[in-house]
């Protein structure tokens, strides 16, 4: 039945793997004159491979931010707002600031929107973003008692929640096995997996089901910095431990020769 629903994706990976086939012939003979032991490795291994390394990278080279131990769902909700559509590095100028001024949705709620914007102003969209940050903060209050609602429909309804902040919330506050996707995600996974067609539905339930019980917040964590650090605009293939399964890099290898 879930298969039925992947059939657009699969049509795209059969098509990578067509080639991608041939490039193994070719670099499993490479790596037989060479002496060195390869492996065909099947779809299985090439997520399991994607999960398990990419954790274990992580937990040796990914970043620490201030946001990664909070457990406020309403700071985590409002950090989510902050980083989108900007860089890490500027929410890092603004974040303790921020908190320092509105510790609280009743504190957000009572702010002027000048404020508001003065304070995330090197963000960008600052009139949009305060504004929005404002009559979110009333609707908490107005609507849910103050709290973060833990469901995604109710998450949708606040001002300037979209489909990744609602399951980046429910992901790192409220500890759900949800995959988050973004540009940077759907780069990774395009490049590695060949979703580059598939319709982001499709991608975050496959992306969701790769997910380890209980491990949401680190699978998704290491995506976000394996984009930033690795497999960036520029990818750095070359230090990159998914190369030797990426279709990407296969096809590079294969033009190459
Ligand atoms: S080999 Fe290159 S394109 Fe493939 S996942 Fe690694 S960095 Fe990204």
């Amino acid at each position: 039945m879930a298969r039925a629903a992947f059939s657009g994706c699969e049509q795209i990976e059969r098509s990578y793997s067509a080639r991608a086939f041939f490039t193994n012939i070719f670099i499993f003979k490479c790596r037989l004159i060479c002496g060195e032991k390869h492996l065909l490795e099947s779809k299985d291994t090439k997520e399991n491979a994607f999960v398990n390394r990419l954790a274990k990278w992580f937990s040796s080279s990914g970043r620490d931010f201030p946001w990664r131990h909070e457990k406020d769902h309403y700071k985590i909700l409002v950090t989510e707002k902050l980083l989108q559509q900007t860089t890490y590095g500027h929410v890092m100028k603004v974040y303790k600031t921020f908190f320092q001024k509105f510790p609280d949705v009743k504190n957000l709620a009572k702010a002027e929107v000048s404020e508001i914007e003065n304070i995330i102003r090197r963000l960008g969209f600052q009139r949009q973003r305060a504004k929005q940050f404002k009559e979110m903060a009333l609707t908490l209050i107005e609507t849910h008692g103050s709290e973060v609602p833990s469901n995604k429909e109710d998450l949708l309804r606040l001002n300037g929640v979209g489909e990744y902040v609602a399951n980046a919330v429910l992901c790192f506050a409220f500890n759900k096995d949800v995959a988050i996707l973004d540009m940077n995600v759907r780069r990774v996974t395009g490049r590695y997996f060949g979703w580059k067609e598939c319709k982001d539905a499709d991608m975050v339930e496959k992306l969701r089901a790769m997910i380890p019980r209980g491990k949401a917040k680190e699978f998704n964590w290491a995506i976000i910095d394996f984009s930033a650090l690795i497999c960036s605009r520029k990818p750095k293939c070359n230090i990159c431990f998914l190369s030797d399964l990426c279709l990407y890099y296969q096809a590079l290898t294969l033009d190459q020769l």
